[in-house]
């Protein structure tokens, strides 16, 4: 007897500053889930890969791809914007496959509302926060790549973006970088065993 299970779409909102785009590498890295890599039309920050870190595109392609009904999800964040592919998704949990995304809280608001089954079934949505404003501040400051008005812009959004914390079915407070990955790989692996993600039983 096969027992197969439908993928995980894990999906992580969270301020900047807040570890989520590590904590979502991570898993990728240990090959726990696929990488949903978003198309942005912001530009590239050093050290960073197209095709890997994000589909670095034009506005205009954006556009193209938005009328071609190509995208999962998409939303203007810091004055760019960012959307999700379908095909970065939905063939992936379809055969299985856990996806992990990193997405704002617009882009979560789309997928909680989209009618596809297969994604209402797959979806598991986290929302990953420091435990204090002073802590954000901190973590804003120092990943050192931006400049001051740039912090101080992400400073207000990530504010605003913490109210939405409670529309998330898990909530993850950060601690250190260990305990964080301990707790979100933990999430997963109890994903896995919930019955009603099993088929061909
Ligand atoms: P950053 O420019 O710092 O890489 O990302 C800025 C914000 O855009 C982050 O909150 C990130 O989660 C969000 N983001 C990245 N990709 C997507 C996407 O495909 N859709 C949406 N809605 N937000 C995204």
């Amino acid at each position: 007897m096969t027992i197969e299970r439908t993928g995980i779409l894990l999906l992580v909102s969270g301020p900047s500053g807040s570890g989520k785009t590590t904590l979502c590498r991570r898993l990728a890295d240990e090959g726990e889930a696929i990488y949903s890599t978003s198309c942005t039309t912001r530009p590239s920050r050093e050290g960073e890969r197209d095709g890997h870190d994000y589909y670095f595109i034009s506005r205009e392609a954006f556009e193209q791809k938005v009328s071609n009904g190509e995208f999962l999800e998409y939303a203007e964040v810091h004055g760019n914007f960012y959307g999700t592919l379908k095909t970065e998704v939905l063939n992936h949990l379809a055969v299985g496959t856990d996806v992990v995304m990193d997405i704002d809280v617009q882009g979560a608001d789309q997928v909680r509302d989209c009618d596809d089954t297969s994604i209402q079934v797959a979806l598991v949505d986290l929302f990953v926060m420091p435990q204090t404003e002073d802590e954000l501040l901190k973590r804003l400051t120092g990943r050192g790549s931006d400049a001051q008005e740039v912090i101080e812009l992400r400073m207000k959004n990530a504010l605003g973006e913490i109210d939405n914390w409670p529309k998330y079915t898990y909530r993850l407070l950060s601690d250190t970088r260990e305990q964080d990955y301990h707790q979100f790989k933990s999430l997963i692996i109890a994903e896995r065993l919930k019955v009603s993600r099993l088929k061909n039983l």
